[in-house]
């Protein structure tokens, strides 16, 4: 999707896939609490989706400052009906270590036994906050 510019109101630029996030990725480690209480695990709009993409999208409010850092809004995205929700920071922060790991799975740069070793880890690790 592109924003395009906007004369009035905020810039958006295009915005950017930052990761996928596997549905058993959004439930606490051997619970059924959900990782995120807002977002299902399945999408609520299609219930059809094995993920979501994690996209950025880069705003700047354009008048006020117009040299000013783009400021990223995360979105989480059903990649089958493209149901998008925006995300909190927090809700980002939570989601973030996965994002990467599975861009390492995906991009080669770990084996799925180096996959699944630092899955485990994180899951560990995370527990309740
Ligand atoms: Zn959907």
């Amino acid at each position: 999707m592109y924003f395009g510019r906007i004369s009035n109101g905020p810039i958006k630029r295009e915005r950017e896939l930052t990761g996928r996030v596997r549905q058993s990725q959004m439930f606490r480690p051997n619970t059924q609490e959900w990782l995120l209480p807002r977002i299902n695990p399945k999408c609520e709009n299609c219930n059809n989706n094995e993920y979501y993409n994690i996209y950025a999208a880069y705003i700047k409010p354009f008048l006020i400052l117009p040299f000013g850092q783009w400021h990223p809004v995360f979105q989480i995205v059903c990649p089958v009906c493209s149901e998008t929700i925006e995300l909190d920071i927090d809700e980002y922060l939570l989601l973030r270590p996965f994002i990467k790991l599975n861009n390492l799975l995906e991009t080669g740069k770990i084996d799925k036994r180096e996959y699944k070793y630092r899955l485990e880890r994180l899951e560990s690790k995370r527990g309740y906050r």
